[in-house]
């Protein structure tokens, strides 16, 4: 089916206002019945979907055979989560999944995750630099820094552990463990800034307020703890859950938000700056607690998982779901399903088409811009660049430095992407054509070894270098360590790199994650994800027993374009719905999924 004919049906939904029964997935806790009888019926394209098998796809590939749960009316003929099982991960960092169709689909790079050999024993009262220390035995999410999760407030003044601390709210409730209470009124505020760019979260509140899909829920989650994860869990208060929270990363919690949740009356445990042994500490109490047994988990990195499943295996007696996020956790729950060990069904978010869509595309076509002029407050117009890679991350950087002035030139090795680049109107190019030229470098490849040793000595003086891919192996960094250069530090963050005679090289995040590092992830890419995350805990939480079986899934089409479509209304677009003729002509359900799972958005 061609683009232009898929284009032409999608529906007309009026999503001006909050978002009505009609634009919810069939038979959703929160949909109004009368509305959803009309949904959820024959599914053509789906049928005619599976014909199109990948020539490729693997023989023994599992197809789901779970539904939207109870956000569809009608299981047996709603969109099925896909089951997804894993071919070879660790290649080349790289893996593939079955879709429901068959067709096989890359999954992102995967980096490999390490866990800790955990103590059962808390340290009661470790050193200050026992607290600060950096490990390596919490998974590499825990520890990477992720500064649009960074607190604003500054609290290294106090340095009294939490832990020793007395925790104790304006209600007298004490069951958490903050940096600092008195911070709650501050992190309200930052609660509140960030609700007006999730707007899926608050249509879903408005939603909740006669229905409560989440009703006897008891998630237990571990993610970073920033106003964008309060809204989250905020929202999945007020959908009927009881919340007890962790942060995944030792650095990313703001306090003062960790302050406002604690204050109103959330079980959270975390502060910035948690040395491992808090870390872990944190975790056991979210799980470890007398008369409250977790049900779901909603975990970033697989942490919290690993956790459960070595000191507490029974508790997934009672667990109905985990809803992982990041790249590693799902990396770890393939690993998990493969062995046989997966003793409950996981939901991959990661790889929900929208999500991938604006962490990859939208995010980075914003941040790039922003990671650039915080580190160097350079002029864009009339500055040369080059970006290494012209997939997803390629293209949102190239956009955003185009639409600034930028004479843009693009590397590929991938003839079709390279063909995109000429009809997007950059100029393909050799690395070392115009290496000697060029006013910033940027990788964004997921390879290694892009940018080499070679290269960095023949760039001009000035030349701006940074990375925008996973993992800092883009650019040869290891090989700028030699005596003949001299390094300096000119802001956290910056490096120039200088020659013997004198030139010199800007290095930003030492070829880290440029954007990550240095900048801020948009709260609208956030409430994609939060969304996402949310219909997903909804959706297993109330899966009836055997619809989702003990492996790893990934969302269902049509939640996927929930989650879209209640994104809408914050831009006043008017959705265009298929007329019956038209339905049945494409031989679509009018109210989606709209397109096979081997589509390519
Ligand atoms: P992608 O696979 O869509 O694009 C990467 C492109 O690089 C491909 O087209 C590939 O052909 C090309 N490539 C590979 N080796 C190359 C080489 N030596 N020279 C030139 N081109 C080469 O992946 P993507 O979604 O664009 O992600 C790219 C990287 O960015 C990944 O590491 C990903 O994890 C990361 N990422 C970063 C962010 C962020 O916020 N910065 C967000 C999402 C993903």
């Amino acid at each position: 089916m061609s683009v232009q004919v898929v284009a032409a049906k999608m529906a007309e939904v009026e999503l001006k206002d909050v978002p009505t029964g009609k634009d919810l997935p069939a038979g959703s806790p929160m949909t109004p019945t009368s509305e959803g009888k009309n949904l959820g019926r024959n599914e053509p394209h789906e049928a005619g979907s599976s014909a199109v098998a990948s020539p490729t796809a693997e023989p023994s590939a599992k197809v789901g055979e779970g539904s939207l749960g109870l956000l569809t009316p009608n299981p047996a003929k709603m969109p099925q989560a896909s089951a997804m099982k894993r071919s070879d991960p660790q290649q080349n960092g790289g893996e593939a999944f079955v879709n429901r169709d068959g067709t096989v689909a890359e999954a992102p790079r995967m980096k490999k995750i390490q866990f800790a050999e955990q103590k059962q024993e808390f340290n009661k009262r470790p050193s200050k630099i026992g607290r600060r220390s950096l490990s390596r035995s919490i998974s590499q999410s825990s520890t990477d820094s992720y500064s649009s999760a960074a607190s604003y407030t500054d609290s290294s003044d106090d340095e009294t552990s939490p832990r020793d601390k007395q925790q104790k709210n304006s209600k007298g409730n004490g069951d958490f463990c903050i940096k600092n209470i008195k911070q709650a009124d501050f992190g309200r505020r930052e609660i509140e800034i960030a609700e007006q760019e999730m707007p899926a979260l608050m249509a879903l509140r408005k939603r909740a307020q006669g229905e409560k899909p989440l009703a006897g829920a008891k998630v237990v989650g571990c993610t970073h703890i920033t106003a964008q994860t309060a809204v989250l869990m905020e929202t999945l208060s007020a959908l009927g859950a009881q919340c007890r929270w962790a942060a995944c990363n030792i650095y990313s919690t703001q306090n003062e938000v960790a302050a406002a949740l604690a204050e109103g009356g959330f079980s959270v445990f975390a502060w910035k700056g948690e040395s491992e042994d808090d870390f872990w500490w944190c975790i056991d109490r979210c799980v470890n607690v007398e008369g409250w047994q977790p049900n779901m988990i909603l975990d970033d990195g697989g942490d919290l998982t690993h956790w459960i499943y070595k000191k507490y295996p029974n508790m997934f007696k009672k667990i109905k779901g985990i809803v992982e996020e990041s790249v590693t956790g799902v990396h770890r729950l393939y690993q998990l399903s493969k062995a046989g060990k997966l003793c409950v069904p996981a939901m991959n978010v990661n790889d929900s088409v929208t999500k991938q869509k604006f962490d990859n595309l939208y995010c980075c076509r914003e941040s790039i811009l922003d990671g650039l002029k915080r580190t160097t407050d350079v002029m864009f117009g009339g500055k040369q660049v080059v970006v290494c890679g012209y997939g997803e991350v390629g293209k949102g950087c190239c956009a955003a430095l185009k639409a600034m002035g930028s004479i843009v030139y693009v590397t590929e090795i991938d003839p079709i992407c390279a063909l995109q680049a000429c009809m997007d109107g950059f100029r393909l190019v050799k690395l070392n054509e115009v290496i000697r030229q060029v006013d910033i470098v940027i990788t964004c490849t997921g390879n290694k070894n892009v940018v080499v040793r070679e290269y960095l000595d023949r760039m001009k003086n000035g030349c701006i270098v940074c990375n925008m891919g996973h993992s800092n192996t883009e650019i040869d960094v290891a090989s700028l360590r030699t005596p003949e250069l001299t390094w300096e530090r000119v802001r956290s963050q910056v490096d120039h790199v200088i020659w013997p005679d004198g030139k010199r090289i800007v290095l930003l995040a030492e070829g880290r994650l440029l954007n990550l590092s240095c900048s801020t992830v948009p709260t609208f890419v956030l409430s994609i994800t939060a969304t996402t995350q949310a219909l997903a805990l909804i959706e297993l939480y109330n899966a009836p027993e055997g619809r989702y079986k003990q492996d790893v899934y990934l969302l269902p089409k049509k939640m996927d374009e929930y989650v879209a479509s209640l994104h809408l209304p914050t831009f006043d677009a008017h959705l265009t719905e298929l007329t019956d003729e038209q339905a049945k002509y494409l031989g679509l359900n009018k109210n989606g999924p709209f397109k096979p799972n081997y589509y390519r958005y």
